[in-house]
């Protein structure tokens, strides 16, 4: 034992014994800052990596000739027009202008030979404002931005043969968001902006320089915006610097080596398509659109060339980036750039083809959902769909609307109708109280209908692709207890023209460095809206309930869009009518009297009123230019209206009550198909009673021992009274003081209230003045007091009493309070008619009815049914609802009586407790100077009833905005035009609201879609109280068979029809469709 010795293997290190230099741990914040220095602007740039982002640049003789011109008075020429006059000659640094203005430029390119064997040439074009680049046989090539924007288009090959080339670009004096001086861009525009041409440049480009740039650029961001307890974040930090001090000005091998860096952390494939081959589940699908408004800040003239101009760029990107994918709704940007752009439009429809560019939405556009009746939403979809089918081959399944102000509680059922399950937005998101709780859901309307929705956690519909949009659509998703996945909409909209190249490769990096480093949620690109939404649908099928959302997504902020811009409002009301009333009389006429159903005026007169509703338009927030295109459009919506009516009444036999000396039978004219009994006023103090149910009604004259007469009477000096067999009204310098039901015997307004007072705000939203008010403009009320009231009528079938307000020195009211005489068995109302002069600035005018009744909720009127919403603040949630929209009427019932509030053409509304508050106009500055001002003629009526709400007032709301028409016939009618062909009977919340053709009908049809064989009859019926409602349609037609459709009218179930009677029965707030095939 003992003596042993073993040997001790030496180790071998090379770990130094001693300290060699002293080394610090870096200090993140001045690493991290020094990473923008190196490919940003500023001081360094021209010893950074930006002064290596090109290998050549020449402008000027003889490489760029530039001339040009002016196209006179605003005018928007074709290339042909345009082409077709001298230019003269012009260069860099001339200003053009004013704003709206268009000049062409033709441009004599001649490629320098030192840079003809460049790998990558441009040319750089910026005036600041957009364009079109053409090419010299006149086809538009791509769009430009300016501003430093989408400033760059690639020279086609054939240009480096050091020979002249021509192309022309067509300048648009106005920049992406319109004219607005400074930078407040919702400023009214200003008429005299000019703008230089500041740059117009052959570049030849140092391609590994540019991906260098994108490396860097994102790396940077993983190091500014990962957590720093990650080693993701330090490692980007790492690489950041690395390729920093790898860079050696001029060296093009060190933007080689700064590349090969960058590879550690972004993987081998972060600069091609092939990066997205990975196989690897990706949570976040990036989709490319440029959400172009309709109008806004610019007229629909200027929008027809931003969508030229977009998808042209989207079209070229398409070709270059085969991940790339692009989708755009709104079929009337479709039909605009098909009339204006063929070229471009052929492009388009051959990228449908290949699936590259997707057409989504299925709407005529992105229409407001507040305002529009329910109508309207269903030829929205019905328009839309059938030009997405007939010019694509298919309908869309989504519903897309990212940026509208609020979504109607109906909208799932109508979607669902249209042939689309789902639902893509983010509005919400702008919320100015409460935040949205859902990402993904299903969304569920009155009837109980849903849709799958989905709001991108991104929180905006134009994003930047940027690492941080990538990163919220996981860090802001709230539904990743359903399904984690997400949809994140990128590109530049408004003429920004889409996703731009930065973009695309940006993506490319963040799922290269996904895949490599992780952290970041792997984004894909490559597949559809529709094919996300299918995954949704797939989970949801297999077994994930998603959370659910019932009834309208209010949304918290815009609410002035319920009022701005009155005259919009009223047109679009009085249109959504007219058409109503010529679609049910031309197909009675097309069918009983071989009149032929005017198929293109209707289409034109509808497509006319959905463009009118874009989400801009409708709600008041486009400038001043874009209501004059309105007043335009409805002017010959009304003019083409009219012809038709005449023309019907002529195959009804009657004509208007105009020309002195016609005799004949005075009948009245009736478009609602319920039995109506009302005083029709024949000249002065005369009056007749309509009476029937049918197109004609009998009119009797207005005999006092039938019909009890009204009076009026002043009881004190200044105190009037109206009285009527059920109602007594007191006046008072202008206020109800009074209003007695005799019938129900008992007081209708509030002790000690004034109803009918009028009532005006201090409106200075927080910024967006056309689209908002506050809900601090509460706190500035001020009651408007009102001259004496004198009695304006005294006949036994009606009075009235007129009062004046003044407003200001240049702002008045003169309110007509009418009460007529009463029907037995039919509730009386009380009439307001309103001349408003409206010259103020910003400020709220109300009308204000508090009343006798309590509770929590209101209801209001909304598309085919009603909505309740809180009448008090107790919650953040229910505070936010101060102002509300409604359609024809607002009402608030206690247990067995209420009291409704009709109006003929306004939409905001407040119920706070007991205080009814009818809102009228706005006097906002921004974006439209001049919004409101002058002359409105308006009307409302207080409508109190026993009973809760019921179809007493949905009846009398409908009856108040469809004033019977006096006409006369010449010779005797036969009893059958005083009947109905087509009948509603049953239960009285059932509304037959739209009688049409079939589009296909092969007498109708326009030939879009294939025809379908013989007539058919298309009714809407829907359920106005939310109950389950039975009826019988009747019908004197000669039926061959009834089908239930969906509103695209796809015969869905045959439905039982015997001896001229169809039995039905709808869900509570159902919309049903039927077709009866004659
Ligand atoms: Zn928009």
């Amino acid at each position: 034992m003992g003596g042993e010795t073993f040997e001790v293997p030496k180790l071998k290190s090379s770990y130094p014994k001693l300290s060699d230099h002293p080394v610090g741990q870096w200090i993140p914040k001045i690493y991290k800052d020094r990473i923008a220095s190196f490919y940003g602007g500023g001081q360094y740039e021209s010893k950074n990596l930006r002064a290596m982002l090109t290998e050549g640049v020449v402008s000027g003789h003889p490489h760029i000739q530039l001339s040009v011109w002016d196209a006179p008075d605003l005018s928007r020429p074709t290339f042909k027009e345009a082409t077709r006059h001298e230019f003269k000659p012009t260069s860099v640094g001339d200003w053009f202008g004013p704003s709206w203005s268009t000049h062409w430029f033709k441009a004599q390119i001649t490629v320098p030979s030192d840079l003809c064997k460049k790998d990558h040439l441009e040319l750089h074009w910026d005036a600041n404002n957009e364009g079109m680049v053409w090419s010299e046989d006149g086809n538009p090539l791509q769009g430009l931005t300016g501003g430093g924007e989408r400033v760059e288009w690639i020279l086609p090959e054939k240009f480096r043969d050091g020979k002249e080339h021509i192309i022309y670009v067509e300048m648009a004096c106005n920049g992406m968001f319109g004219n607005a001086p400074g930078g407040d861009s919702i400023q009214p525009p200003d008429p005299n902006k000019y703008f230089q041409l500041g740059k117009a440049e052959i570049v030849a480009v140092n391609v590994e320089a540019r991906h260098l740039y994108i490396d860097i650029w994102e790396i940077g961001d993983a190091a500014r915006e990962f957590p720093t307890d990650s080693w993701e974040q330090h490692k980007a930090l790492k690489v950041a610097n690395q390729i920093i001090d790898a860079f050696d000005l001029g060296n093009q091998d060190s933007i080689i080596q700064g590349r090969k860096i960058a590879q550690e952390y972004l993987g081998k494939h972060a600069s091609s398509a092939k990066v997205y081959k990975s196989g690897n589940e990706p949570l976040v699908y990036a989709i490319g659109n440029c959400h172009i408004d309709t109008c806004w800040l610019w007229p629909w003239a200027e929008t027809k060339r931003k969508v030229a101009r977009s998808w042209s760029s989207q079209c070229n990107l398409l070709e270059q980036y085969p991940e790339h994918r692009f989708t755009a709704s709104q079929a009337q940007q479709y039909k605009w750039l098909k009339q204006d752009y063929p070229y471009v439009f052929d492009r388009v429809k051959e990228k449908i083809k290949k699936g590259t560019f997707q057409p989504i939405g299925g709407s005529w556009v992105e229409h407001d959902t507040n305002l529009p009746s329910g109508e309207s939403l269903v030829r929205q979809f019905l328009y839309g769909q059938r030009f997405f089918e007939s010019n694509f081959g298919e309908r869309c399944r989504t519903f897309w609307l990212p940026d509208t102000f609020g979504y109607s509680a109906q909208l799932p059922q109508l979607c669902q109708l249209a042939g689309m399950s789902r639902f893509f937005t983010q509005k919400l998101s702008w919320n100015n109280i409460n935040k949205f709780p859902h990402t993904t859901f299903n969304w569920v309307s009155l009837d109980g209908s849903q849709v799958v929705c989905h709001m991108a956690p991104s929180e905006t519909y134009t994003a930047e692709a940027n690492f941080g949009d990538v990163r919220r659509s996981v860090t802001q998703h709230k539904s990743m207890d359903q399904d984690p996945i997400s949809l994140l909409a990128f590109g530049k909209g408004d003429g920004g023209g889409g996703p731009t190249w930065e973009h695309l490769e940006k993506l490319r990096r963040c799922r290269g460095m996904a895949d490599t480093v992780g952290l970041l949620p792997r984004v894909h690109m490559g597949d559809s809206v529709e094919d996300f939404f299918d995954k949704l649908q797939q989970k949801a099928s297999t077994g994930t309930d998603f959370v659910t959302w019932y009834g309208e997504l209010y949304f918290e902020l815009h609410r002035g869009t319920y009022t701005t811009q009155a005259n919009s409002k009223r047109n679009n009301r009085k249109s959504e009518i007219m058409l109503r009333d010529i679609e049910l009389l031309a197909t009675l006429a097309s069918i009983k009297s071989g009149y032929k159903y005017p198929k293109k005026d209707i289409d034109d007169m509808w497509e006319a009123v959905l463009l009118c509703q874009f989400h801009d338009c409708l709600p008041g927030s486009s400038i001043e230019m874009c209501y004059d295109d309105n007043d335009e459009l409805y002017a010959e919506v009304f003019k083409t209206g009219e012809r038709i009516l005449k023309e019907l009444q002529n195959v009804l036999g009657v004509h208007d009550v105009s020309g002195p000396g016609v005799k004949g039978t005075l009948v009245a004219l009736n478009t609602l198909p319920w039995h109506r009994r009302e005083i029709v006023p024949i000249g002065d103090h005369q009056a007749g009673v309509a009476c029937g149910e049918g197109n004609l009604l009998s009119v009797k004259t207005f005999k006092v021992a039938e019909t009890p007469e009204v009076t009026v009477e002043e009881v004190r000096s200044g105190v009037f009274v109206l009285q009527n067999d059920q109602l007594r009204v007191q006046v008072e310098n202008g206020i109800i003081s009074s209003l007695y039901d005799r019938k129900a015997e008992r007081e209708v307004i509030a002790k000690g209230g004034k109803a009918n007072q009028l009532v005006v705000f201090d409106d200075k939203p927080l910024y967006w003045q056309a689209w908002d008010v506050e809900v601090y403009h509460l706190d500035s009320r001020k009651e408007l007091s009102s001259s004496a009231t004198k009695i304006a009528k005294s006949d036994a079938h009606q009075v009235s009493v007129m009062t004046e307000t003044k407003i200001s020195d240049k702002s008045w009211v003169k309110t007509y309070i009418s009460l007529s005489a009463a029907f037995k068995g039919q509730q009386s109302y009380v009439e307001m008619h309103s001349e408003v002069e409206w010259q103020e600035s910003m400020k709220f005018l109300k009308v204000e009815f508090p009343v006798d009744i309590r509770n929590t909720e209101a209801s209001y009127e909304t598309q085919f049914g009603i909505i309740r919403r809180p009448t008090h603040y107790n919650t953040s949630w229910d505070m936010a609802k101060f102002e509300v929209c409604c359609h024809k009427f607002a009402d608030l019932s206690e247990h067995g009586y209420g009291v409704s509030i009709l109006n003929d053409s306004k939409y905001g509304f407040a119920t706070c407790g007991n205080l009814m508050r009818l809102s009228l106009l706005r006097a906002p500055k921004a974006p439209d100077a001049h919004a409101d001002m002058g002359r409105h003629h308006m009307r409302w009526a207080i409508l109190p009833h026993q009973g809760d709400l019921g179809s007493t007032t949905v009846r009398t709301a409908f009856n108040f905005n469809n004033p019977l028409k006096l006409v006369q016939s010449p010779e005797t009618l036969d009893a059958s035009a005083f009947s109905n062909p087509i009948k509603l009977i049953g239960d009285s919340s059932l509304i037959l609201d739209t009688v049409k053709r079939g589009e296909d009908d092969e007498d109708v049809s326009r030939g879009e879609l294939p025809k379908r064989k013989g007539k058919s009859v298309i009714l809407r019926i829907y359920d106005s109280l939310g109950g389950k409602s039975r009826g019988t349609i009747q019908t004197t037609l000669d039926v061959k068979r009834v089908w239930k459709t969906n509103v695209l009218e796809d015969d869905e179930e045959e439905i039982k029809f015997a001896e001229g009677k169809i039995d039905i029965t709808l869900r509570p707030f159902e919309v049903a469709t039927f077709r009866l095939q004659l």
